[in-house]
């Protein structure tokens, strides 16, 4: 058992079970593409340290203690869990232990990784001094050489969501309420067979849980209009436990009352379509202005700065699909990939392809490509100007929907572009292209990089403008389909 196995066992045991039959790995959308082990060293001035190698037992880790006054990575067994502790340095006659990660503002959810390798120590018997916590320094701009003393960040507190010192660690995980026997001992007897499932907050708060529809694979058959599309509702499950079936029938007391969740339910009670005709009216006439700029970027998402003037935790823009569309029907496409370090040759070719006035409309801008053209201006301030007027042009495509303008309750519950796609022209699919979905994107553009053959670096590229083409064409087709709605 590792400490995933643990995290997994109590958000839900059934999913610990799962896990164990799926050798499945997730797509690294990480980008690491430098030796962390190696940076950490630096960082620490270690230049003579053990490290330790999968599957050694206490026993190996006990005699490097003895040699070293540096362990990486060393192992560490207590009954079936076993444990990596990243960092761990002498100090006097104790033991600091120093855990990494990749994170700009690591904050109590690293607390349970830390309290059940803290337990295993404790239970080998080894006596802990400090624990530090070694993160990403978000402040950090790359300047030449990577420089690996301000990459790395080291704290004893974990931090709060403005990046400031706030609980001690060790405070912290010790006022823990957990037992690592008991929980061992549950782990070991627990029969998923006779476990009774149900369709809780757990199953779907914060992420989805990734065996959802492995558990309820009745409710991909349910009803477009079903309750349990219903968004954000903290009370869909005890309602549909109560019986109540369909968005239509929701008792309003018990819903948040946002505006996705009027026009579900008013989507339902009028037909399975609601349109606010008044404010999409005023949305398209105060946002739409020809000519009409859609616009898509593909990115690939860097721990460690790969390239100057970038930071941890940020994304290196890679392509973009554009079709301009004037006042009289003509679509102009252009599309761009760069390999390596290509933000420069980036921002030229948009700005170069970009009409000079206009909407450029973008699903997800705010959140999304506004913000990669404010990474680029900083750092090319060269380009602030242009920029500036693209950023000021750029309007937000999943407004309507998100704000509970129009909802179809074919979208059921879901907002992305490919699902608004479905639901307007269902006759070509993302699911006929070979590059499906973003995370596809980046797997492919990484594999193009690395590719020596012409031939299948061609197809990659195909594949890819494909792709992201197919993104910024359905843009097209939602703003006729908006427009249709109001005429
Ligand atoms: S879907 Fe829910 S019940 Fe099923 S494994 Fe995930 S969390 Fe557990």
């Amino acid at each position: 058992m590792h400490i995933s196995d643990f995290r997994k066992f109590l958000r839900c045991p059934k999913m610990y079970q799962l896990s164990l039959k799926d050798n499945k790995r997730g797509f690294p959308f990480l980008n690491i593409d430098i030796d962390i082990d190696e940076s950490i060293k630096n960082k620490f001035k270690i230049d003579n340290c053990y490290t330790g190698i999968a599957n050694e037992d206490n026993e190996d880790s006990f005699k490097a203690m003895e040699q070293y006054q540096w362990l990486l990575k060393p192992r560490f067994s207590y009954r079936y869990l076993r444990v990596r502790v990243p960092l761990m340095h002498k100090n006097e006659d104790k033991w600091d232990l120093y855990f990494t990660t990749l994170s700009t503002c690591p904050q109590e959810d690293e607390a349970m990784n830390i309290r059940w390798t803290v337990d295993v120590l404790n239970k080998a018997k080894i006596s802990i001094g400090r624990i530090y916590l070694v993160y990403l320094n978000k402040n950090y701009v790359r300047e030449g050489e990577l420089d690996d003393d301000q990459l790395w960040l080291v704290t004893d507190c974990f931090l709060n969501g403005n990046g400031h010192p706030s609980k001690d660690i060790i405070k912290y995980i010790s006022n823990i309420n957990i037992d690592i026997d008991i929980t061992i001992d549950n782990m070991l007897h627990f029969d998923g067979d006779y476990y009774d499932i149900t369709r809780s907050n757990r199953c779907t708060g914060r992420k989805k849980c990734q065996y959802y529809d492995l558990c309820f694979p009745d409710e991909k058959l349910m009803e477009d209009n079903s309750i349990l599309h219903l968004t954000n509702s903290q009370y869909k499950y005890t309602m549909y436990q109560e019986g109540v079936k369909y968005l239509s029938q929701v008792d309003l007391e018990k819903l948040e009352g946002t505006a996705q969740q009027y026009a579900q339910v008013m989507a339902d009670r009028q037909g399975g379509l609601f349109i606010d005709k008044l404010a999409l009216k005023n949305w398209m006439n105060n946002n739409i202005h020809y000519p009409l700029s859609y616009i898509d970027f593909e990115w690939d998402l860097h721990a460690i700065p790969p390239y100057e003037k970038m930071s941890p935790m940020q994304v290196l823009c890679f392509e973009y699909s554009l079709d301009v569309v004037t006042q009289d029907g003509r679509i102009t496409h252009h599309q761009y990939i760069g390999e390596g370090d290509c933000r420069k040759e980036f921002i030229e070719h948009m700005l170069r392809e970009l009409p000079k006035e206009g909407t450029i409309l973008a699903y997800n801008a705010k959140g999304a490509e506004v913000l990669r053209v404010r990474e680029l201006m900083k750092a090319f301030p060269e380009y602030t100007e242009e920029l500036e007027d693209v950023c000021r042009r750029f309007v937000d495509l999943s407004v309507p929907f998100l704000s509970g303008m129009v909802y179809d309750t074919r979208m059921r519950g879901l907002y992305s572009l490919k699902i608004i796609k479905g639901v307007i022209n269902d006759k070509v699919s993302y699911h006929d292209l070979d590059v499906e979905n973003g995370l596809d994107a980046v797997s492919v553009y990484r594999k193009l990089l690395k590719e020596k053959n012409l031939e299948t670096k061609k197809q990659y590229y195909e594949d890819l403008y494909k792709y992201c083409g197919m993104d910024s064409y359905t843009m097209i087709e939602v703003i006729s389909w908006l427009r249709s709605l109001i005429t």
